[in-house]
């Protein structure tokens, strides 16, 4: 598997430990990006997180790479999938209109997303991920975490 491939689905994994711990406010991704073993998620959020709070989301974010979770992932017309799941399979930026069948990434009560991009089949593939660094932009109101994994 790719490091790439690993690095995205961190960005999955994350995010579900984002909103576990900053709740629904932080429920919108502004911009997600990888690189190699690094990658970097911003989300929109009202203030800048404790630094008790960043330990959580890696805590829990950790946890859920350990517990080997299954990845299901489903092809489905776009309304099935916002009967389902609300906009929770959105991001900031827009899925455009003509897009009526989308691919859903779901790891169960955790992530749910719009995502046509490769995964594996179970978190343990991603490896422990360390949060290198948070960055909170009160002009933006926006949170950006940025991560490492290992080789
Ligand atoms: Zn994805």
């Amino acid at each position: 598997m790719s490091d790439e491939v690993r690095s995205h689905t961190a960005l999955h994994i994350i995010k579900g430990a984002i909103v576990k711990v900053l709740g629904e406010d932080a429920k919108w991704s502004t911009s997600a990006t990888v690189n190699g073993l690094h990658g970097r998620i911003a989300v929109e959020f009202n203030r800048k997180p404790t630094d008790g709070e960043m330990v959580e989301i890696g805590r829990l974010a950790n946890r859920k790479v350990e517990e080997d979770a299954e990845i299901e992932t489903h092809e489905m017309s776009r309304s099935d999938a916002e009967a389902r799941w609300g906009d929770w399979i959105y991001d900031k930026w827009p899925l455009p209109d003509h897009v009526q069948q989308v691919k859903v990434f779901h790891l169960p009560d955790w992530n749910v997303n719009c995502c046509g991009y490769e995964h594996p089949q179970r978190t343990g593939a991603v490896g422990p991920i360390r949060i290198t660094k948070s960055r909170y932009r009160n002009s933006k109101g926006v949170l950006e975490v940025s991560y490492d994994l290992e080789d």
